[in-house]
């Protein structure tokens, strides 16, 4: 250690994860903690500026009123728009600190492992939900929105964010930060229904209820709930259904009773499906689902198996929507079943071997479970533990200062940037939004967003 109580601890990734793991950092007083935090966007806050959906403000403004401070501490370097693995080496950021806490989130998902997956007009939701917020890895894409039906595989809040957007009146989004270039694209979509298919039945549906309950109050769209088994809204279900369950199956069966109102566009959650082939010529034109049914194994968990019953859906636009997935990370060891860097409560491991002061947090950490929220008591477990391991002695020095880790970096990637280059973004962005009455309009590209950086808005 620099001078036995100062450690200098790097966390990379700027998302909900590694700002919650700064914040604990800064809140230690045993030691003094400085934090260059590395970021490989030219932005922070991660999922919540890039996954959370535009139609959830409160939920965007967490980047502002919870973790713009945690940027302003002294004790804080912004070292963005510089990637880990790519301009800076595992190793080397182990030798430079004392600690690094990795926090990259999961930046991959789950295929649906069908034939037809490769054709045109079959994504990621992942790759949409960034499109949309204007992620610039993903703002050149182009979905096709002029087919009049969309499915969407999956049964969770990913799955309702994307059906949500794609049928909500555009006049909503427009009061939003959704990237212009989807706005246009939304403005001109002919899709009028989009169905969500669940591979089990509605008490497994792995939305949360808030999310469902949106649907209720969605303007101009029909809600189908497309099962011959729902309870009652007041009828007892499942002994076994938890509270948070049976609070779902109670929305769903309000929902399912709703009267049609011939709405322009509307949403069907179809349970107890599973996708078999996408058929098209080039491009997607059909879907061959099949029925399932549940069975319950010897390990007591329901599954779904496939029946024999077989059907066709029309779309042009299929988007998966069953999981995001950490990918590996070079130089450390990963768990290819779970999808995370190898960890024991956080520590990194080799086997059974902790390797000295790596750690790791958030969806990186843990796999991609959880909200925003959840991240803070993560994060504390982990620093908890570096901690611990500081006070036993098992960090080892760190080789450079803060001065010197600066001009080695800014020697192999010029176009870095700090905290004024973020604020001059964030002001730009919000000085444009501010004339049409929106939070902001986001700068889409990487030129864009480094030409801001280094020019104050006024
Ligand atoms: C579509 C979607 C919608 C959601 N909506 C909500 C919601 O409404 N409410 C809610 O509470 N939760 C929501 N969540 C959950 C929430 O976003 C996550 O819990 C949270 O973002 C996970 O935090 P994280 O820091 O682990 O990962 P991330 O948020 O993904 O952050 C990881 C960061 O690491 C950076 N990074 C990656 N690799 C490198 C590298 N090599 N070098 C440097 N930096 C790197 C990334 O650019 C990113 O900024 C949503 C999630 C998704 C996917």
């Amino acid at each position: 250690m620099i001078d036995g109580k100062t450690l200098r601890v790097a966390v990379i990734g700027a998302g909900p994860a590694g700002m919650y793991a700064v914040e604990h950092l800064l809140q230690e007083a045993e030691f003094r903690c400085e934090v260059d935090l590395y970021e490989r966007l030219p932005t922070p806050y991660g999922l919540v500026r890039a996954g959370v959906a535009p139609d959830h403000p409160d939920k965007k403004r967490i980047g502002d009123r919870l973790f713009s401070y945690i940027l302003e501490s002294p004790r804080v370097r912004f070292i963005g728009n510089l990637e880990v693995g790519t301009h800076v080496r595992h190793a080397e950021l182990a030798d430079w600190y004392h600690a690094v806490i990795y926090s990259v989130g999961a930046g991959s998902d789950i295929r649906m492992g069908v034939p037809g997956e490769e054709l045109s007009g079959c994504h990621a939701a992942r790759e949409f939900v960034a499109w949309y917020n204007g992620h610039p890895d993903y703002s050149h894409l182009a979905f096709d929105l002029s087919c009049e039906r969309a499915v969407v595989v999956g049964n969770g809040n990913v799955a309702l964010d994307v059906a949500r957007i794609l049928t909500m009146p555009v006049a909503e989004l427009e009061k939003t930060d959704i990237a212009d270039y989807a706005l246009q694209a939304l403005r001109n979509s002919a899709i009028k229904e989009v169905v969500l298919l669940g591979r089990r039945g509605h008490f497994q549906g792995a939305f949360h209820n808030p999310e469902l309950e949106e649907l209720e109050r969605l303007a101009d769209v029909d809600i189908v709930i497309d099962s011959e088994d729902l309870p009652g809204e007041n009828e007892v279900v499942l002994d076994d259904a938890d509270w948070e369950t049976r609070r779902k199956v109670k929305t769903l069966a309000r929902l399912s009773r709703r009267p049609l109102t011939g709405a322009p566009r509307r949403i069907v959650l179809r349970f107890l499906t599973s996708p078999v082939e996408l058929l098209g010529d080039q491009k997607v034109e059909q879907m061959l689902v099949v029925e399932n049914h549940l069975e319950r194994g010897d390990d007591g968990v329901l599954r779904a198996r496939p029946t024999e019953k077989e059907s066709l859906i029309d779309t042009g636009l299929v988007l998966r929507a069953i999981g995001y997935r950490g990918y590996p990370f070079p130089g450390l060891p990963f768990d290819d079943q779970r999808g995370v860097i190898d960890n024991r409560d956080g520590r990194v491991v080799e086997g059974d071997l902790p390797v000295p002061g790596v750690y790791v947090t958030g969806w990186i950490k843990r796999g991609p479970r959880g909200v925003i929220g959840s991240n803070k008591k993560c994060a504390r477990d982990t620093v908890r533990c570096l901690l611990k391991d500081a006070r036993d002695g098992h960090l080892s020095p760190a080789a450079l200062n803060a001065d010197q880790v600066l001009s080695e970096l800014a020697g192999r990637n010029p176009a870095l940037l700090g905290l004024e280059g973020w604020r001059n973004i964030d002001r730009g962005e919000r000085l444009a939004g501010a004339h049409q009455g929106r939070p902001r309009i986001k700068y889409t590209d990487t030129e864009t967003l480094l030409r801001s950086a280094a020019a104050p808005a006024g």
